[in-house]
């Protein structure tokens, strides 16, 4: 019998895609080309949406260490403009700052839990594929051996060897005039304002903490982070025609003659104290591309396998744990029996434009941070544009990737109903008979939901048929003016209606939006296709 599906990389969105899968009934084997942690340090926080999804499955805590709510930022960065979020109307911009290091050692305790297994030490190396199965070829500790899996994903990061073995093209292009040194550092205490935390540098000025600081010659990054030694980043810029070649490690001078170049001044750093790892990296330049298609047959693509692009801002992983969280629910529909037509295609569908938004505001603020006269013109007006808050608004909801809206098929006539159709559930507070909860609260099972807010719950007994696979929270709420949401596992609204009471019209959208997203209904003698929890209704 094939295995259902099989992931190849134990990343982060590897770990995340496997606990979906595990979540909606479907036990992947995870295959991993190391053996242990790589020790290589890669992002330092979660920007945008991830962070409240993942508290959306009870994972925001774990990381967090607190059972508080996530709460938004009121700054953050873009392009090296620094953007006051504190005044917005709807602020999605929120931050968790932990290293990758932790979130992928949280993810793979999450997927034990789940019962996920989890394959060190096996690299995928080989793939055929028939209209039936992928057989994928695995070089493990004892040698070669082959896996027929149902659907084999792609998590194996830029270089994704899945990705070329299944033919998807990876277009895009590959700047080699950038190189960017990290470091962690020491420094002068004197140096560092008690109050602001950003670094006050004799002769030039004020560089506030944790923003890209640009300069004509290049950027500085200073973050002092709470919980170990503080990081100074530059990134300059050759021009064109110039080789980057480097035979030594970076070394801490180095780094400081960089900050010398970029800032004009001295700044006296030195090597980390305390207990690694720590940081000493230098990355000469980089990469923009999309894969051509997220699947190929019983291939698919996710996270860096997928898209690639400039670590600017951290999109990367509010990106590709969000393309899990999507393509997870699919997949194990699709391989339980229930999906209905086109369901893991709208994976593609809904993700590669998300991707595409991703790739191209990491290349815009690349330029806006290049060096020259004319990007400082270039600045000048852009700073006059972000004067305007909706400006403001619409960058921080792209940066956050909450201006995402899938289509639903129709779109409600009433306005509360519309404007919540295709984008993803707010954090309602609601009412219900055994208490007052967050919907985070709601979604840790990753099942899709009904929330009846109708007077007395009268819509409930439609879903009936569906509750194998849909749960149903009958609850009151004030806000927002709506009295029915059908939320998707991944927490995008497929149907909202307005409508007050039991009403033939509601009912028979509910039923079709029920359809089209969750299959036709378990009949006599299907097969069952998922367990309610126990009793759904609160
Ligand atoms: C310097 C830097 C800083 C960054 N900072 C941030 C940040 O602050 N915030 C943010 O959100 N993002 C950041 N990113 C981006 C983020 O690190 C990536 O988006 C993320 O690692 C992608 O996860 P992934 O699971 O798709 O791929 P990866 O993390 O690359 O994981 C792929 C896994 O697949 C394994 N693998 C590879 N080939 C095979 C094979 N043939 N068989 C089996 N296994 C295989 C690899 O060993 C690896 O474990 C940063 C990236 C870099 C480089």
């Amino acid at each position: 019998m094939p295995i259902d599906v099989v992931i190849a990389g134990a990343g982060p969105n590897g770990l995340m895609l496997a606990c979906e899968l595990a979540l909606a009934g479907v036990r992947p084997i995870v295959l991993e080309r190391l053996s242990g942690p790589s020790g290589e340090q890669r992002a330092n926080g979660l920007v945008g949406q991830v962070v409240r999804m993942l508290d959306r499955r009870g994972l925001h805590e774990r990381l967090s260490g607190t059972s508080a709510p996530p709460r938004p930022a009121p700054a953050f960065m873009f392009g090296a403009f620094s953007l006051d979020l504190a005044a917005l109307p709807d602020n999605p911009v929120y931050l968790l700052m932990v290293p990758q290091r932790r979130i992928e050692e949280m993810l793979a305790e999450r997927a034990a839990e789940l019962g996920v297994e989890i394959r060190r030490g096996h690299a995928v190396t080989g793939l055929t594929q028939d209209s039936g199965v992928a057989t994928v070829e695995v070089t493990g500790p004892e040698g070669p051996y082959r896996i027929e899996a149902r659907f084999l994903v792609g998590a194996d990061g830029g270089h994704s060897v899945v990705r070329k073995l299944a033919g998807i093209g990876f277009p895009g292009v590959t700047t080699d005039r950038r190189i960017s040194r990290s470091a962690h550092v020491t420094m002068p205490a004197e140096l560092i304002d008690p109050v602001g935390g950003g670094l006050v540098i004799p002769g030039y000025g004020t560089v506030p903490p944790f923003m890209h600081h640009r300069t004509e010659r290049g950027l500085l990054t200073f973050a002092p982070f709470p919980s170990g030694p503080s990081m100074v980043s530059t990134t300059e810029f050759l021009p064109s025609g110039d080789d980057a070649a480097f035979e030594e490690p970076l070394t801490i001078s180095e780094l400081r003659d960089s900050v010398r170049r970029v800032l004009g001044v001295d700044l006296p750093i030195g090597p980390p104290e305390g207990p690694g790892p720590h940081m000493l990296r230098r990355l000469t330049g980089g990469n923009t591309r999309l894969a051509d298609r997220f699947r190929a047959g019983r291939v698919l693509l996710v996270g860096d396998a997928a898209h690639v692009h400039s670590a600017m801002g951290g999109p990367g992983l509010n990106l590709g744990l969000q393309d899990a969280i999507n393509l997870g629910w699919k997949l194990a529909a699709e391989v339980r029996g229930w999906a209905p037509p086109g369901l893991l295609d709208s994976y593609e569908a809904e993700r590669r434009p998300a991707g595409q938004r991703v790739t191209m505001h990491t290349q815009a603020q690349g330029v806006l941070v290049g060096p020259g006269s004319e990007i400082t013109a270039l600045r000048e007006l852009f700073g006059e544009l972000l004067e305007d808050r909706h400006t403001v608004q619409r960058l921080a909801d792209l940066i956050a990737g909450a201006g995402i809206r899938y289509d639903m098929g129709a779109v409600p006539a009433d306005p509360a109903a519309a404007s919540l159709t295709g984008r993803w559930a707010p954090d309602l507070l609601l009412h219900t008979e055994t208490g007052t909860v967050r919907l985070a609260e709601l979604t840790r099972d990753a099942r899709p939901l009904l929330l009846d807010l109708t007077d007395g719950g009268t819509l409930a007994d439609s879903v009936a048929p569906w509750r194998d696979r849909v749960d149903v929270v009958t609850a009151r709420c004030e806000d927002p003016n709506v009295t029915a949401l059908l939320l998707r596992p991944d927490c995008y609204v497929a149907w909202a209606s307005a409508a007050p009471g039991p009403d033939g019209r509601q009912r028979e959208e509910l039923r079709s939006a029920l359809t089209r997203w969750f299959g036709h209904p378990a009949g006599a003698g299907d097969e069952a296709v998922g367990q309610p929890s126990a009793d759904a209704r609160i």
